[in-house]
């Protein structure tokens, strides 16, 4: 499976991981857009969020979101999750995955 996350999570490429557990891993994003930017998402190779199944993953998912915000000291100032599905979304990687930003003020939508 040519697939850049799937090769970080079985360790054949490098990646900086700041959590995992049997299902789920958390590592930063190489080319980042704000103090923390992390991306944390399944083990299983789910191409996006359309295709899920499984929503109590995606709500471990967001836990760990939420404990991985608290962990780098954005938790109280504000954080925002991002999950892009879908070729007008600019999703590079097909694996689905929730960009965890923050630590700088983000600029609206749009
Ligand atoms: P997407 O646009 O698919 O929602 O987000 C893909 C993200 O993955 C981008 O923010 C991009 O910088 C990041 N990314 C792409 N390739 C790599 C890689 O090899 N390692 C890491 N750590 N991040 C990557
Ligand atoms: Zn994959």
């Amino acid at each position: 499976m040519d697939c850049i996350f799937c090769r970080i999570i079985s360790g054949e490429a490098p990646g900086e991981i700041v959590y995992q557990d049997d299902e789920a891993i958390a590592f930063r994003d190489i080319n980042p857009q704000a103090p923390t930017h992390i991306l944390i998402m399944p083990k299983s190779h789910i191409p996006s969020i359309a295709e899920v199944e499984d929503y109590g993953l995606v709500g471990r998912l967001v836990n760990i979101a939420n404990e991985l915000a608290k962990r780098e000291g954005v938790g109280e100032r504000g954080y925002r999750l991002v999950i892009n599905s879908g070729p007008e979304s600019g999703q590079e990687v097909p694996h689905l995955h929730i960009h965890l930003l923050g630590g700088r003020v983000l600029g609206r939508l749009g």
